[in-house]
C-alpha cells in the first residue's frame, strides 16, 4: 500500500488522494505524479533478501532497514523530484541502443544477493546518471560508491575491457561530468549487506550513521523516537 502525504495534511491512500481538493496540484498534475506508483513490493520473509547497490553504499544502513521494514507516507513534491529525475534519465536513454542501457547486474554475497542497473554501458565507459538540484564541486561518495560497485560486480573479463567509470551530473541549467577511479567494491558490499541481512533477520535496526542527511531522512522521528522510548 502507498500512502500520500497531501498538501492539506492528511495521509491518503494513493487511490484516494483526489477526495480533496489542493491550490497548487490540480488532478492532472497529481494523475502524472502518482502514475505508476500503486504499488510497493512486499518483501518475502523467507526468501533470500537481495539488496539494490545504493541501499548499501547510502549514507545510512538504518534508513535502508527502515526503507524496507516500514512504511511512511510520501509528499507529492517528493513525487516531483522522483519523476523529474526519470523524465531527464529517459530524454538521454531513449538516444541510446537498448543494449547499452540500463545494465542489470547481479551478485550473490550467500547470505544476500546484490543488485542493480547500470544507467549506461557504452563504448566499454560505464555511466551514472544524477540529476541534482545543485552540481557539486566532486561526486558525492554514495555516487562514487554506487559507480565503483556496479564496475565491481562485472566479470573479471569485462571489468578489463572498462576504460573509465564517469558520473554525468545534471542540474537545470548545468552539466558536469566527472570521471572516477575504478575501485574493487565487493568487500565494502559484503559487510554493508551482512549487517543489513542480519538487522532483517533480528528486527532490530542498525545503528545510526548520523549525518547531515538525518535532516531530510524520512524516517528521522522513528530513529530517534524509538530510542528515546526505551
Ligand atoms: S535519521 Fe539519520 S541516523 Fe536515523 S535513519 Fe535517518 S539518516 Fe539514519
Amino acid at each position: 500500500m502507498v500512502k500520500i502525504l497531501c498538501p492539506d495534511g492528511e495521509e491518503r491512500h494513493i487511490d484516494d488522494v483526489y477526495d480533496a481538493e489542493y491550490e497548487h496540484f490540480p488532478p492532472v498534475v497529481i494523475k502524472a505524479l502518482i502514475a505508476g506508483r500503486g504499488k510497493k513490493r512486499k518483501r518475502n520473509e523467507n526468501k533470500k533478501p537481495r539488496f539494490g547497490v545504493t541501499r548499501l553504499t547510502g549514507p545510512c544502513l538504518r534508513r535502508s532497514y527502515y526503507d524496507l521494514v516500514e512504511e511512511v507516507p510520501i509528499t507529492l513534491s517528493k513525487l516531483w523530484i522522483f519523476s523529474r529525475g526519470h523524465a531527464i534519465h529517459n530524454f538521454f536513454q531513449e538516444h541510446l541502443d537498448e543494449t547499452e542501457n540500463e545494465i542489470f547486474l547481479s551478485q550473490d554475497f550467500g547470505l544476500f544477493d546484490a543488485i542493480g542497473y547500470v544507467d549506461v554501458l557504452s563504448d566499454n565507459v560505464m555511466y551514472e546518471f544524477k540529476t541534482i538540484q545543485s552540481i557539486p564541486d566532486k561526486p558525492k561518495p554514495e555516487h562514487l560508491m554506487q559507480i565503483q560497485s556496479y564496475y565491481s560486480m562485472l566479470s573479471p573479463d569485462k571489468q578489463s575491457k572498462i576504460k573509465k567509470l564517469c558520473i554525468v551530473y545534471f542540474s537545470l541549467n548545468k552539466i558536469k561530468t566527472y570521471i572516477v577511479p575504478k575501485l574493487d567494491m565487493l568487500n565494502y558490499l559484503e559487510a554493508r549487506g551482512s549487517i543489513l541481512a542480519n538487522s532483517l533477520n533480528t528486527s532490530i535496526p542498525p545503528s545510526r550513521e548520523e549525518s547531515y542527511i538525518c535532516n531530510y531522512c524520512d524516517f528521522k522521528d522513528m530513529c530517534f523516537k524509538r530510542d528515546k522510548d526505551k
